[in-house]
């Protein structure tokens, strides 16, 4: 049995201030305001739940898809920065590469070291591709979807999904139907094809604003459509790839719908220079991914850690600390159908904490019960 006290303990109920938590067996065995029990090992700061990312691509040098040791390499990467439960993204690839890489995901969560997998692709517009490749998109295919989960042996949790090409809504009624969640994402749907996506079923957006239609006052699209419908909305809050006015404004919208995630290439936390992502070049020039050779503004995902997006949520956006919890781990825990095994520091949850200082830079983590 471990106690932790002292620190102010982010909790469903509210900040205990200070608070303790007990740890047994790799789980949150209590919580409580005050002092805690004699015995318990002081920390200062604030104490969070550990955080889920729903999407992201690699770290610390290693690309998901390049072997199974970087995907593992990768995870481990995000995890002192506080992800101690991840889904690994798989981007849109040859269906026999990505059935070999959703091998390689099956295994480590089999082992309990990720989620599961996210399907990037490959039902895709390719007008809203982003930096995936054209070449490897396909219209959407119940016999390709079946595949591919197969391959994911039940580990598959999300697929993203353009609606609006033909066939996508059979298909998202089939990722439902598989006990997946279907994304809508890099799209080019009017708000009325969202609309009938969510309507299918899809119960959440892929990185809300980024890789999807713009709103106009006659048009709303997709990202309005996304909080119509009151369904989940991923947002990399990086200070990059959406205005921060936007994140409050979903933050308000949907409070227990908002999933902060990075959409972090291999190129995060290495600096500058040439990487890939997936089978396309990227650089990283100032913290900014694009594609190689690509002029335009076209962002290659990001180089967000999941501390970092919690610390701008509040620090930069605004947002309460209660706020930028749930959207960094209660909300994701909750769309996976884990609330009651991971996401909040709440007794009988998993013992996943993160430790940060009064500046919100992490200091420890824990994850199951265990220091990392
Ligand atoms: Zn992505």
């Amino acid at each position: 049995m471990t106690v932790l006290a002292g620190a102010r303990v982010v909790t469903p109920d509210g900040v205990l201030e200070p608070g303790w938590v007990s740890i047994d067996g790799g789980r949150i065995a209590a919580v409580g305001a005050g002092a805690g029990p004699p015995g318990a090992e002081p920390v200062s700061g604030w104490l969070l739940p550990g955080f889920i990312d729903l999407h992201v691509h690699g770290g610390g040098g290693h690309d998901f898809t390049s072997s199974p040791a970087d995907m593992a390499a990768g995870v481990e990467f995000h995890r002192r920065h506080g992800t101690t439960r991840a889904l690994v993204s798989l981007m849109a690839g040859g269906i026999d590469a990505m059935c070999t890489q959703l091998g390689w995901a099956a295994e480590l969560a089999g082992s309990g070291a990720i989620l599961g997998a996210h399907l990037e692709g490959p039902f895709l517009a390719s007008a809203r591709c982003g930096a995936q490749n054209k070449a490897h998109l396909l219209a959407p295919d119940p016999l390709v979807l079946a595949k591919l989960l197969d391959a994911g042996q039940g580990t598959v949790r999300t697929v993203t999904i353009a609606p609006e090409v033909p066939g996508a809504i059979g298909v998202v009624e089939a990722i439902v139907a598989a006990g997946a969640v279907a994304a809508v994402g890099h799209t080019d749907a009017t708000y009325e094809q969202a609309s009938a996506a969510f309507a299918a079923g899809a119960s959440l957006a892929t990185h809300l604003f980024n890789a999807m239609g713009s709103m106009s006052q006659r048009a709303p699209g997709p990202a309005v459509a996304a909080l119509d419908a009151g369904v989940y909305v991923e947002l990399i809050n990086d200070g990059v790839h959406v205005h921060e006015a936007l994140v409050r404004l979903a933050a308000r919208v949907a409070p227990s719908r908002l999933a902060l995630i990075t959409d972090a290439i291999s190129a995060t936390g290495v600096g500058d220079g040439h990487y890939t992502l997936g089978d396309q070049a990227v650089v990283v020039e100032s913290g900014r991914a694009r594609l190689a050779g690509d002029d335009r503004l076209r962002l290659a995902g990001s180089t967000l850690t999941m501390d970092v997006a919690v610390r701008r949520a509040v620090q930069s956006v605004g947002l309460s600390i209660e706020a930028a919890v749930a959207a960094a781990s209660t909300n994701p825990a909750r769309l996976l159908g884990l609330s009651g095994v991971c996401g909040a520091i709440a007794p009988g949850l998993a013992a996943d904490l993160v430790l940060m200082d009064d500046d919100l830079q992490v200091q420890q983590v824990m994850r199951a019960g265990a220091w990392l």
